[in-house]
């Protein structure tokens, strides 16, 4: 399976920013990139990188969050259907900053996901414990409780979705989990995965939280790591194009 690189620019970005990064990434880009690549922006600026990657074929573009509702009264919120008309192939949900900062429940990622679904945009679904529940020996029963919320809710769609491990004690801390760690919360997913559907083989399952130029190969060695999510590492442009350049086909 071709691995994925999504880059996460979280709440980062400018016209002139957004425009100079992805000029230098596609100067830098392989002619064939060995790997898929999206890059998930904040929503203003969707339409704005639609049309500057509309040049660049092999990268996606992406959303950081979307809303669990279809339409409607729910101000401040942005729906699927309106992410798929920006182009956006794929959106982030139930990131750990989204559950920390605003109250996101397993059970509204989970509907976030189906709402991104039923409108064709792949969910990156984030899982991930703390460092708390880490240390008290709890980070599979957190991630298997968290994808199992989406499993539920999803059913036999659930082959579509993407999941991110992303241990939140490695998020923009410069900490990452050593490749061996991360093995084995990606097999543990797996194997939830491969319960719930026959097609489990073909769910990429990311790993996010601080992967950088040094440090990318290894994670992406490993036989249950299907590609990165990659926050700060992805707002620089030769990080990110040489994080794409470590990933093994
Ligand atoms: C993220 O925010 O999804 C992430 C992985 O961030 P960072 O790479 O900066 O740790």
């Amino acid at each position: 399976m071709k691995k994925l690189i999504a880059g996460n620019w979280k709440m980062n970005g400018s016209l002139a920013a957004n425009e100079a990064l992805l000029r230098e990434i596609a100067a830098g880009l392989p002619t064939q990139a060995a790997c898929a690549i999206a890059v998930c922006v904040p929503a203003p600026y969707l339409a704005q990188v639609h049309e500057l990657i509309a040049a660049m074929p092999a990268v996606a573009l992406g959303a950081q969050d979307v809303s669990s509702q279809a339409a409607g009264a729910f101000t401040g919120e942005v729906s699927a259907s309106m992410l798929r008309e920006f182009g956006c192939r794929y959106v982030i949900v139930g990131h750990s900053e989204r559950r920390q900062y605003h109250g996101e429940t397993d059970a509204m990622v989970a509907d976030k996901a189906k709402a991104a679904l039923a409108a064709g945009v792949t969910p990156i679904v984030c899982v991930g414990e703390t460092l708390a529940e880490r240390e008290a020996g709890q980070t599979e029963q957190v991630v298997k409780r968290q994808l199992a919320a989406v499993i539920h809710t999803n059913g036999h769609c659930i082959s579509e979705i993407v999941v991110a491990y992303e241990p939140v004690w490695a998020i923009g801390t410069g900490k990452t989990a050593t490749p061996e760690e991360a093995q084995v919360v990606h097999a543990v997913l797996r194997t939830q995965l491969k319960a719930a559907t026959d097609q489990a083989a073909r769910v990429k399952i990311l790993y996010g939280g601080s992967m950088n130029a040094a440090n990318a190969a290894s994670l992406l060695a490993q036989a249950d790591i299907d590609g990165g999510l990659i926050g700060g590492a992805s707002l620089k442009a030769p990080d990110f194009l040489k994080i794409v350049a470590a990933t093994p086909v």
